[in-house]
């Protein structure tokens, strides 16, 4: 199905689509076990809209590519325009949460990093953006304390919490537009935590946010 953001009871969300915006080593034990320092500042990078697929439903990716790594991750759905400058509200300027696959080439990545050149080959693909549906933002929810958790086939493969992000989720939203204007639709991509591997043919995938929401999907490689 053509992507389109839509809420958990599985309504159209009334935004369109934007870009994605990823921060890289938010959590420290996720960037020690890659053997990468811990950033001073957020490392961002974007996927663009044509990466965005809907995780509830299968997760259709090339071979040809070669190993698509998971990372596991908060994701944020921007409700109204926020620039620089502007206070964080993100009760007010975030729409919905949901959870998604930062999906990776890591060899790519890593020729990529070893060279100093871009990313977007290892993580801007066709498919590198399975997102859930978004559960519209609510008071109940506390950006510093929001568990999660990512199962392969029935073994848990991730578990997160937003209390190890080295940027927590207001500070990240003020760094981001240092640089970029979110704006209603744009979703961020808070981060993986410690985990992280390779998906494999017919896995059967759970993301879960703990006492919110579980969604499933499978692994179509071809
Ligand atoms: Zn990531």
């Amino acid at each position: 199905m053509h992507y389109q953001h839509l809420w958990e009871n599985q309504t159209l969300a009334q935004y369109p689509l934007g870009k994605v915006v990823c921060v890289g080593r938010n959590y420290a034990k996720h960037a020690k076990e890659l053997g990468n320092p811990v950033p001073s500042s957020p490392l961002l990078f974007m996927k663009p809209q044509s990466s965005l697929t809907h995780f509830d439903d299968a997760i259709t990716l090339a071979s040809r590519l070669g190993e698509h790594h998971y990372e596991a991750e908060i994701a944020l759905l921007i409700g109204e325009t926020i620039r620089f400058g502007d206070e964080i509200v993100p009760h007010q300027q975030i729409a919905g949460i949901g959870l998604a696959l930062d999906l990776t080439l890591r060899h790519e990545q890593e020729a990529m990093k070893q060279q100093g050149l871009p990313w977007e080959r290892a993580k801007a693909y066709d498919n590198a953006c399975p997102i859930t549906r978004f559960i519209p933002m609510s008071q109940r929810f506390d950006l510093t304390n929001m568990a999660f958790r990512f199962a392969i086939n029935g073994e848990q493969k991730q578990l997160g919490n937003s209390q190890n992000m080295l940027f927590p989720m207001v500070e990240l939203l003020a760094s981001i537009t240092e640089y970029f204007t979110l704006m209603p639709g744009d979703v961020v991509l808070t981060g993986t935590p410690e985990g992280v591997g390779v998906l494999q043919h017919g896995d059967e995938l759970t993301l879960e946010l703990v006492g919110e929401m579980s969604s499933y999907s499978k692994v179509v490689l071809r």
